[in-house]
């Protein structure tokens, strides 16, 4: 036996979705959980810009609720990086098959977040979805301002604290794809799609890996 499989073995790895130390197949899913049908969840938020409205479509195939939440949080927040490739495997199954896209990009961390963790959760699926999907990845967004974490603010407060906390590179005429791990309450991912159509956009959707609903 290698010891990679003696290790398997003894400490399987946890299935992506249950959170459960199983044995996973290539996907990261145990037998039950990778019998389960996709699911498809949607959001819709309205952006208003100067004299312009927009409609952003938000995807993913799970609701961020039951033990996902952990999955997704030690993804975030405790090094296990290795998980964004399962993750946008996942993300892939709830992106329009209709569509097309010329880039995807993702909503960005700021430097000092970045410092902190060591990497940014959301490029990093971006790129895996983008190795997936052939879809070139544009890093097009960058956070300018390091705001406060939207997750202890008021909701009234939240579209205030990240207002202005992004810049995109010019992306005329494009159909971006835009990526982030988990959408709450959308705030975020409206400001990022209303910065990429002021720098051009045709069209912005966007997936995620989970959605609070
Ligand atoms: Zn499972």
């Amino acid at each position: 036996m290698r010891l990679g499989k003696l290790l398997e073995w003894i400490f399987p790895p946890k299935c992506l979705f249950c959170a459960e130390r199983r044995a996973v197949n290539e996907d990261g899913l145990c037998a039950d959980c990778a019998a389960l049908p996709t699911e498809r969840v949607f959001r819709y938020f309205n952006i208003k810009d100067r004299r312009r409205a927009y409609t952003l479509e938000c995807r993913a195939t799970k609701r961020y609720k039951g033990p996902f939440c952990n999955t997704l949080h030690r993804f975030k927040f405790q090094n296990e990086a290795y998980l964004a490739k399962p993750l946008a495997k996942q993300m892939a199954l709830a992106i329009k098959r209709d569509q097309t896209y010329d880039c995807i990009t993702a909503v960005p961390v700021s430097r000092e977040r970045l410092k902190e963790r060591g990497y940014d959760q959301s490029v990093l699926l971006a790129e895996a979805l983008s190795e997936y999907t052939g879809i070139p990845y544009r890093a097009l967004l960058t956070k300018t301002k390091h705001n406060r974490t939207q997750h202890f603010l008021p909701s009234n407060e939240r579209e205030k604290n990240v207002h202005g906390a992004y810049a995109a590179q010019d992306c005329t005429g494009m159909r971006v794809l835009l990526v982030d791990d988990i959408l709450t309450t959308g705030v975020t991912a409206k400001e990022c799609a209303r910065v990429l159509y002021r720098a051009g956009a045709a069209d912005v959707s966007m997936v995620c890996c989970a959605l609070s609903l």
